[in-house]
């Protein structure tokens, strides 16, 4: 049956032609082409081991083009040079201007690779659930009760590659993507067998990516089911930011309302978790556009999500106004994450201690309805840790941290401690303030070991993303 799109196609929006751009072709960009050769080059140099992924959106739309150097949205978008260190950049930048061939470049790059640890916490085994009869179920995780991870095989990909996100080494082939998964029916018997599942999390890649009808296979399946357990839907996307067509004039983008309004019509909330790193994201009509479509058409419900990250978003100004601005078109702020152990965190880490700093500033100076928002939180081996502050004990400084989630559940919401340390980025550079291991410790090792893998796995870390 035709549609009546008439509703859709929203005056002056329309869809423009999407075109991507990568390493093979940025050059084609105007305002590339007037950047000075050497900054092309450093491009090239980084991007050879850091794959990099952006569109025509965000390119016209989102970065200040007279502002390169200092510009939060091209920094995130476009390689840098200090996302390399020194040794690493000069062995590239040589082996390019020496013009090795393709294949010489590659082994070069895997080298480097190697080194900035692309298996963070053990991705692969990880939490792999199983069905009653054995089966595994690689497509998804199961970390958390009342949680469960879905990767679907059709939306592995991203709008982008950040190099903070543990999912580079799936960009560049270093990893299988074998998280990958397209059985529904697996799916509905893992979350039959599973009484205390309430919420999926559809993540990847970005499962937005996905055309409607393939999105709709996974969720008709789930609604069809009637599952009592399963309260919850959530989608991890970074559509809104890179690409708001998706929501407002794309050729199917009537039918993904649609969708999202039959599953909030069956009694399952939708929430779309939406990766926001900066306010300029939320800057465009296209993007205010696509939120009132999905606020008023659907009934889902969009929270947001980001890590803190230093050239992007450091800063106490920037998340205040940007929660405000989530809040006043009815975004609902969730988590502040700190970038984890992986990739360029050299360059976009920000030490927990400072993060927690402009995590407070930031919060002190929003109203209470975007104090939703909780963080900075890192997705661990053991589980999600916030960092609450730094405290005194007698005269003694301490950083004060609590689980917002737990390999345990029963170790959530008890603070505990650790010595101060303001250069510390992530858990393993804590110590505990009194003795020789947190009070987690042994216990996690005991799960671990039941688990039969030499270490944990966290999947939903990223920008965002699940995200
Ligand atoms: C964050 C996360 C979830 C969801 O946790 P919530 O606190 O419910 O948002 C589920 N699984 C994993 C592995 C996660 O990291
Ligand atoms: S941070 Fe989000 S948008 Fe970037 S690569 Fe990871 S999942 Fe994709």
């Amino acid at each position: 049956m035709e549609i009546q799109r008439t509703d859709y196609q929203w005056g002056e929006f329309h869809s423009p032609f999407y075109r991507s751009y990568t390493l093979a072709n940025f050059r084609d960009i105007p305002q590339i082409k007037r950047l000075p050769k050497q900054l092309q080059f450093e491009m090239e140099v980084v991007g050879n081991i850091f794959p990099f992924k952006t569109n025509n959106y965000v390119v016209e739309n989102l970065i200040d083009w007279k502002n390169v150097a200092k510009d939060p949205m091209f920094i995130l978008t476009f390689p840098q040079k200090g996302m390399l260190k020194p040794k690493h950049f000069n062995k590239m930048a040589e082996a390019i201007k020496n013009n090795l061939d393709k294949k010489e470049l590659q082994n070069i790059a895997n080298k480097i690779r190697l080194e900035l640890n692309p298996h963070p916490a053990g991705q692969l085994e990880h939490n792999v659930p199983k069905l009653n009869d054995g089966t595994k179920l690689y497509g998804m995780q199961h970390k958390y009760n009342e949680t469960v991870l879905f990767f679907p095989s059709q939306g592995q990909t991203c709008h982008a590659y950040c190099s903070f996100c543990f999912r580079w080494p799936q960009f560049v082939g270093m990893e299988d993507l074998k998280f990958a998964s397209h059985e529904t029916a697996q799916l509905v018997q893992y979350l039959k067998e599973h009484p205390e599942v309430t919420d999926i999390l559809f993540t990847g890649g970005d499962p937005l990516i996905m055309r409607t009808r393939l999105l709709a296979n996974y969720l008709n399946a789930l609604l069809e089911a009637k599952l009592p357990n399963l309260k919850t839907i959530r989608i991890g996307t970074k559509a809104l930011s890179y690409w708001p067509y998706r929501f407002v004039t794309d050729e199917d983008s009537y039918e993904l309302l649609e969708l999202f309004e039959k599953v909030s019509a069956s009694d399952i909330h939708l929430a779309i978790m939406a990766h926001f790193n900066h306010p300029a994201e939320l800057s465009t009509d296209i993007v205010k556009q696509a939120i009132i479509r999905i606020r008023k058409k659907t009934g889902a419900q969009i929270r947001t999500q980001s890590p803190i990250l230093r050239h992007i978003n450091d800063d106490a100004k920037i998340w205040a106004e940007m929660w405000q601005k989530q809040v006043s078109l009815g975004l609902i702020p969730y988590y502040m994450f700190v970038v984890r152990d992986t990739g360029a965190q050299h360059y976009f880490g920000v030490p927990l201690v400072r993060a927690q700093e402009i995590f407070r500033d930031a919060y002190q100076i929003v109203s209470g309805l975007a104090r939703t928002v909780r963080g900075p939180s890192m997705s661990a081996t053991p589980g999600k840790i916030q960092i609450l502050g730094v405290a005194k004990i007698g005269k003694v400084k301490a950083i004060v941290l609590r689980f917002l989630q737990g390999r345990n559940p029963t170790w959530v919401q008890k603070p505990f401690l650790a010595k101060y340390d303001d250069g510390a980025i992530w858990i393993d550079g804590l110590k505990p303030l009194e003795g020789k291991d947190f009070f987690f410790e042994k216990e996690l090792e005991k799960i671990l070991r039941k688990e039969n893998t030499a270490s944990g796995n966290d999947v939903s870390s990223a920008g965002g993303g699940p995200p």
